[in-house]
């Protein structure tokens, strides 16, 4: 069974002004599935058939066969990005969630901040995450296509601070997109839910 891109869980203008349509076309339409359509040609020649995404990129990691890992943990990444966005407003901390934000960041602003300055800062292509590490919201980056699911961690939360997550709707700003996402399209029950051990992204329901 090969794997397939993702259905987006909301239309491709619904996240406007602050992701466009056109980015959609071209970083799900096109990025994104172009990781898969990789994916599905190398898991046959590395004897994978069959094995889950998850599965397939652990293997990757311990054989160290980067061209296999960095596709399908792309597939992994975009598909729970996917999920983490929301259109405006539809959506905000609460429950366990919210007391955690407060009291590991002293509230919802101060988390955003500190997710934006990693994100900002983080050297060239990666993605911004908030995880769940012993207990307690952490907020960290992971180079190019690395994942947390590839190294013990939880994810919450993911932003993709790749230039092409950006580069149509706010040229090279990357701080005005993340400030812009975080601020307004974060979809904060799919956050919540994996907090609880709730969230099963559809890449992990792949294969
Ligand atoms: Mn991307």
């Amino acid at each position: 069974m090969a794997f397939t891109l993702p259905d987006l869980p909301y239309p491709k203008d619904a996240l406007q002004p602050h992701m466009s349509e056109e980015t959609f076309d071209y970083h799900w339409g096109k990025h994104h599935k172009a990781y898969v359509d990789k994916t599905n040609g190398f898991v046959g020649e590395k004897g994978l058939e069959g094995a889950s995404l998850l599965q397939v990129i652990r293997t990757a990691k311990e054989r160290g066969d980067k061209g296999l890992f960095n596709n399908s943990a792309q597939i992994w990444n975009h598909s729970f990005f996917w999920q983490c966005l929301a259109p405006q407003g539809s959506t905000a901390p609460s429950g366990r969630l919210k007391d955690m934000i407060d009291s590991d960041f002293g509230g919802q602003d101060a988390l955003l901040e500190k997710l934006a300055t990693e994100a900002t800062n983080h050297f060239a292509s990666g993605w911004g995450w908030l995880i769940l590490n012993s207990g307690k919201l952490e907020v960290t980056s992971l180079h190019d296509a690395d994942t947390p699911v590839a190294n013990g961690m939880t994810p919450l939360l993911t932003v993709d601070v790749w230039e092409h997550a950006y580069y149509i709707d706010y040229r090279n700003e990357r701080p005005r997109f993340l400030k812009s996402v975080l601020e307004n399209i974060i979809n904060w029950d799919f956050v919540g839910q994996n907090l609880d051990g709730q969230g099963e992204t559809r890449a992990d329901q792949q294969g």
